[in-house]
């Protein structure tokens, strides 16, 4: 059997459809201000997504696009001002940041109630505390609509990520078990990491190692979540090796038309929650 594709871009396209109308019924548009240190040129492409995204549907943004040099204070003093501005509903700061800065020093800076990335530790406390944060980072967000979609009740469910990243890996696995089910997280320095991947119901790949996950990792009929964006031979492709699983697996997301348009959509669902948390209205 030829496993299912689990198609994030017509959902992202539903939820962001939604959206639209929801914020044409506001008085006035919703603002993400976006800080962007330097021209790394994914980054660079991944801010002009959002920018593009959020104007699609009738959020505004604000782009503060510093030189690589900049310093802390200077970062620091945007997202205060952004803070007390009630204007701006909400901040992100695209990442990776240069070495010389500190990115948990900024992040925290960020209120918590404008923290629509879910990075601040008040957000991902929350989550860890399985009480209701103000926000769940876009990507293990995303990624959990999509896998509830297909197969809503992961109570019990295997559940097995490759990578640990504060972005993606933790706040996935976190999510994956309030929902009930059993999660091992694997890193570069797991041994015999095939013979935990082989035991998935689910398996999430978020290493960033291009076609990293064959046949011979996955157990038939699992679910694979395929989170990496990498580039082989030029052709943009994910962690796990499409066509190598396609006929073992029960579904996968593609890459790209996977994991990437959920997490932009589900920015752009955080950004308008945050305006009616701002509003009292949430
Ligand atoms: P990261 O570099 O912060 O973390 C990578 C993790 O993978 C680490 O825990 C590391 O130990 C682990 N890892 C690396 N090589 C491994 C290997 N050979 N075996 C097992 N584990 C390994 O990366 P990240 O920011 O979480 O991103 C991971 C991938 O996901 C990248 O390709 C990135 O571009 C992509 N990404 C996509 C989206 C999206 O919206 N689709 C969002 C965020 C990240």
């Amino acid at each position: 059997m030829t496993a299912q594709i689990i198609d994030g871009k017509t959902t992202a396209m539903q939820v962001r459809a939604e959206l639209k109308a929801k914020i044409s019924a506001l008085p006035n548009a919703p603002m993400l201000a976006i800080i962007l240190v330097g021209d790394d040129d994914s980054s660079l492409i991944y801010v002009r997504n959002k920018q593009k995204a959020a104007a699609e549907i009738g959020l505004k943004t604000e782009l503060y696009h510093l030189p690589k040099d900049t310093d802390e204070a200077t970062i620091l003093k945007i997202i205060d001002d952004c803070n007390g501005n009630a204007e701006v509903n909400g901040i992100i700061v695209q990442l990776p940041l240069p070495k010389h800065l500190d990115t948990h020093k900024i992040i925290n800076r960020i209120l918590p109630t404008k923290d629509v990335d879910g990075f601040h530790p008040y957000n991902t406390g929350m989550l860890q505390n399985n009480e209701k944060p103000y926000f769940i980072a876009a990507t293990p967000l995303g990624i959990m609509k999509l896998i509830q979609n297909y197969c809503p009740n992961l109570s019990g469910k295997n559940v097995v990520l490759i990578g640990a990243s504060l972005i993606v890996g933790r706040p996935l696995a976190t999510l994956m078990l309030n929902q009930e089910c059993t999660v091992s997280i694997t890193h570069i320095h797991t041994r015999n990491i095939k013979d935990l991947t082989r035991k998935a119901d689910i398996l999430v790949a978020a290493c960033g190692v291009a076609k990293l996950v064959k046949a011979d990792w996955i157990k038939s009929d699992s679910i694979l979540i395929d989170v990496g964006i990498n580039r082989d031979n030029g052709k943009i492709c994910g962690d796990i090796d499409f066509d190598d699983v396609i006929e073992k697996a029960a579904a996968i997301t593609p890459v790209p038309g996977g994991v990437g348009p959920m997490t932009i959509a589900m920015l752009l669902q955080n950004t308008y929650d945050a305006y009616l948390i701002q509003h009292s209205a949430l």
